[in-house]
């Protein structure tokens, strides 16, 4: 018989608390966001049934069907997804915490967004900690100065760091990856930049959350391990 998402998710909850324990940490300094891409309503209602409380997405449009059919009232939204300043109005309306501020420009217009409609918009800026080519975020030894530069905003406020590592699935690799945004992490707090809160990192997803949670995460990004693979998810 097929997994329940309860049963799935039970055992994730369980491996956060198992790993936080395992190093000193508050399990409850660890919080889930359960990756509902490409997942339908009904498996995410399902995933709310279970207890879930924050999900994440990475398209806006998707995402916009979705948040307006399950409502916001028990569960928070993350956006974890690219983002192209053109839909700063849209992921402004909808989400309660944008994972994936890289850019001056990016932050400039969702501060606009958000005053637009009377909102402080939480964001964590995203960091290309191993400096890839292909990967979105800003790079490592530009942070800080980005991190100076949208502090001023009013209508922003930066709550901590996002990262999106290589070799994902092979949490040794990415290990360093994760204790390198800490220690930037670490870095930005002992600056005391007016304006900015480093509560939050977010840092980990199915393949390596254990050693997320081991080097300091705060927040856990899971979608594979709670709503199985995304292709037969898909399908149904
Ligand atoms: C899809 C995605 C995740 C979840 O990945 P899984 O391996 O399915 O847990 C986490 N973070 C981001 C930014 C993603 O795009």
């Amino acid at each position: 018989m097929a997994e329940t998402i309860q049963s799935r998710l039970k055992r994730v909850k369980d491996r956060i608390t198992e790993a936080a324990l395992a190093c000193g940490r508050d399990p409850k300094t660890v919080k889930l966001i359960a990756v509902s891409k490409t997942v339908p309503a009904d498996r995410i209602l399902a995933a709310i049934g279970a207890g879930v409380k924050d999900l994440g997405e990475n398209y806006v449009q998707e995402a916009r069907e979705k948040i307006e059919a399950l409502g916001r009232e028990t569960v928070s939204w993350h956006y974890i997804g690219h983002l192209q300043s053109n839909k700063a109005k849209y992921v402004v309306k909808l989400f309660d915490l944008i994972h994936s501020v890289d850019s001056l420009k990016l932050a400039k217009e969702l501060d606009k967004r958000a005053r637009a409609i009377g909102k402080v918009q939480k964001v964590l800026v995203q960091v290309n900690i191993s400096g890839e080519t292909t990967k979105s975020g800003i790079d490592t030894e530009a942070t800080v100065a980005l991190v100076r530069q949208i502090a001023p905003l009013d209508n922003l406020a930066i709550c901590g760091l996002m990262t999106m590592p290589p070799y994902f699935n092979s949490p040794e690799k990415v290990r360093p990856y994760f204790r390198a945004l800490k220690e930037l992490h670490n870095l930005i707090r002992r600056e005391a930049i007016a304006n900015v809160h480093m509560a939050e990192l977010s840092m980990g997803m199915t393949g390596d959350f254990e050693a997320g949670i081991q080097e300091g995460a705060t927040l856990v990004r899971i979608g594979t391990a709670i709503f199985g693979e995304r292709g037969a998810a898909a399908r149904g």
